[in-house]
């Protein structure tokens, strides 16, 4: 008999019928004389509807209100799920977050899970409950409400597996696996059958939304089993997140391909050349909070220099209101931002023994004058930053010309 974690997200829970669709699912699981922890998440688009409930009230939500209001969500589908489970027969008991208790630090909205109670869970497994947890919450030192960030659910599922020492935790979504780019934006992307614990969290840290990264990042601390499987379809394998080093040297170069548009570009131009530039720039956004992705400094004319960085998108008007101080400060010309550009990333453990992967992209890029505004690479990944008109073409040439449209030797 196993200890199985799922979870379902948002899609999966869309509409009643899914949600006794589901039931179903888990019913059969518990059938085969599985133990089963089910973690949802808010019925899709619900989690927007709260956010868009709150902004209209104030533009920066507080934030711990802001997570009163979005652990609403899940709280609705673990209340479902169970009635619907009673309703074929199979007992069920669901939990809130605090309920559990799913205790996390303070930071509200990002909140980061520190220690999770199994008790209550294991006396109900015990009793032959199926026992179901909201996702993406949490509760503080305070006993306040906290959630997880968005797509917090999968980090939820990951952390009780571990948690529970669970034989496996499947992820549940409306495709049935982890494939080579967005199934949704290439038609062409291709299931894969296994994909390493690091190319998944660099493509997870890259802008693909399948898996939450800390989802990623728990599932390799503690070693849990992890596979991504469809809940719209039967019978599949899905895709297993694996950690053995498979030492196959044949591998091709790129095994995915991940776009964000959550980016924004701030050009700084014309400031004098002299140390503490980047210090006097960067610490002043680093100081508002402001993640600082990709940057590039170059020579500018007569003694002057430009720098270029990347910062969430919802973030650039801020930092663009901190960067008119910082400009008069540093005597720069000019600051410009452009909001409409996207960070394209090819990832590959393969890159480590294949030479000219980057200038294969580069060039691809080049023949379909696709022009590239900023790179950043480490070992297995390269990405670029390009207009985000070309998300898709750039996506697509790539996906082509690193092999990915053919299915896997
Ligand atoms: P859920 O609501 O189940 O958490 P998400 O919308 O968060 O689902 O994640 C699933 C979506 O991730 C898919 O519908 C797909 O469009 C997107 N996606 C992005 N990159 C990939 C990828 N490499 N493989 C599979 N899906 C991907
Ligand atoms: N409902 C939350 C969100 O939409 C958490 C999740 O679905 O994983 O981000
Ligand atoms: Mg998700």
């Amino acid at each position: 008999m196993a200890l199985i974690v799922q979870k379902y997200g948002g899609t999966s829970v869309g509409s009643v019928e899914r949600i006794q669709n589901v039931a179903r699912r888990i019913a059969a699981f518990k059938a085969q004389g599985n133990d089963v922890v089910v973690v949802v998440s808010a019925m899709s688009g619900e989690t927007n509807r709260l956010v868009a409930l709150a902004e209209a009230l104030q533009e920066t939500p507080d934030p711990r209100e802001m997570d009163v209001v979005l652990a609403t969500g899940e709280q609705v589908t673990i209340g479902l799920l169970a009635m619907a489970l009673q309703n074929i027969g199979v007992p069920a008991k669901s939990y809130t977050g605090w309920q559990v208790a799913v205790k996390t630090d303070s930071a509200h909205t990002k909140a980061r899970i520190e220690s999770i109670d199994d008790a209550a869970m294991r006396a109900d497994l015990q009793a032959g409950k199926v026992v179901i947890v909201a996702g993406f919450q949490g509760i503080d030192a305070r006993g306040d409400i906290t959630t997880l960030g968005r797509g917090g659910s999968d980090t939820s599922a990951v952390a009780l597996a571990a948690a529970l020492k669970a034989d496996e935790c499947q992820i549940y979504t409306d495709v049935d696996g982890v494939y080579t780019t967005d199934p949704r934006v290439v038609p062409e992307a291709r299931r894969l059958e296994r994909i390493t614990f690091e190319e998944m969290l660099e493509l997870a840290s890259l802008g693909s939304k399948v898996l939450q990264i800390r989802a990623v990042e728990f599932a390799g601390k503690y070693h849990v089993r992890l596979r991504v499987l469809s809940s719209l379809e039967e019978g599949g394998e899905g895709t297993l997140i694996t950690f053995e080093e498979d030492g196959n040297m044949e591998r091709a170069a790129v095994a995915g391909i991940a776009f964000d548009k959550n980016q924004a570009r701030i050009n700084v131009r014309g400031v004098p050349d002299k140390p503490g530039i980047a210090y006097q720039i960067l610490g002043a956004v680093a100081d508002a909070n402001i993640e600082v992705d990709m940057i590039i400094q170059n020579i500018g004319a007569e003694g002057t220099t430009d720098f270029s960085f990347t910062v969430p998108r919802g973030d650039y008007r801020k930092a663009l209101k901190i960067l008119e101080d910082v400009q008069h400060n540093i005597g720069a010309s000019e600051v410009n931002s452009d909001a409409g550009v996207v960070k394209v990333s090819i990832v590959g453990l393969g890159m480590r023994s294949h030479v000219g992967v980057a200038s294969t992209m580069f060039r691809t890029l080049a023949e379909e004058n696709i022009n590239i505004q900023m790179i950043s690479t480490s070992e297995i990944k390269v990405s670029v930053l390009i207009d985000e008109k070309y998300t898709e073409l750039a996506t697509r040439v790539l996906h082509t010309v690193f092999g990915l449209d053919k299915p896997q030797a």
